[in-house]
């Protein structure tokens, strides 16, 4: 076989695949979630966002309040990926202001909010190696056409806000998946 026939490696996210670690099938680029914010106290059963209230506690897909007091949206964090078209994303909540969360909620529905941020908060779901136990400042930029909102870790020192703004190899993603429990499809 001459050289120039060697193709490129395969692209490990291309299509779908079966994971060698949880044995599912993924799609394409795979992306993490938290259904709740760390602290919430209850199991993760979430109400519909239409039944959102902001007294006691209410978890929804995208809307969380604790004790009346405490206000958190689901967002997306993301990291793009050398040699990757998509980002990976790793979907999370952060904490807003009950104004800001009031404007979120407001224009919730047609995506068109009072002012585009970014809006301040905290991210309060550990990720891998990156977060622990404390929760991390983020700024929060509400997106149009009903896509959740991004986040970007505000300390300019901080190893994921210097991975949001260089990206990162597909070896280190997978380092990152390995952690909760994915792995590259077996091939061959
Ligand atoms: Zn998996």
């Amino acid at each position: 076989m001459s050289w120039f026939r060697r193709a490129k490696p395969a692209n490990p996210f291309a299509g779908s695949w079966a994971c060698a670690g949880c044995g599912e099938v993924h799609q394409g680029m795979m992306d993490l979630a938290a259904l709740a914010p760390d602290p919430w106290p209850h199991e993760r059963i979430q109400e519909p966002n239409s039944a959102v209230r902001l007294d006691g506690d209410f978890l929804s897909e995208d809307f969380c309040v604790m004790s009346g007091r405490h206000f958190f949206v689901r967002a997306v964090l993301e990291i793009p990926v050398h040699g990757q078209a998509e980002k990976f994303g790793f979907g999370c909540w952060s904490t807003l202001s009950c104004a800001n969360f009031e404007k979120y909620l407001d224009g919730f529905d047609n995506a068109d909010f009072a002012d585009w941020g970014p809006w301040t908060g905290w991210l309060c779901n550990q990720l891998e190696t990156y977060i622990g136990a404390d929760p991390e400042g983020v700024h929060v930029y509400p997106q149009p056409d009903r896509q959740r909102p991004t986040l970007r870790v505000v300390s300019p020192g901080h190893r994921l806000a210097i991975d949001q703004e260089q990206g990162i190899s597909v070896e280190r993603l997978w380092e990152m998946l390995r952690f909760y429990g994915h792995a590259p499809a077996k091939r061959g």
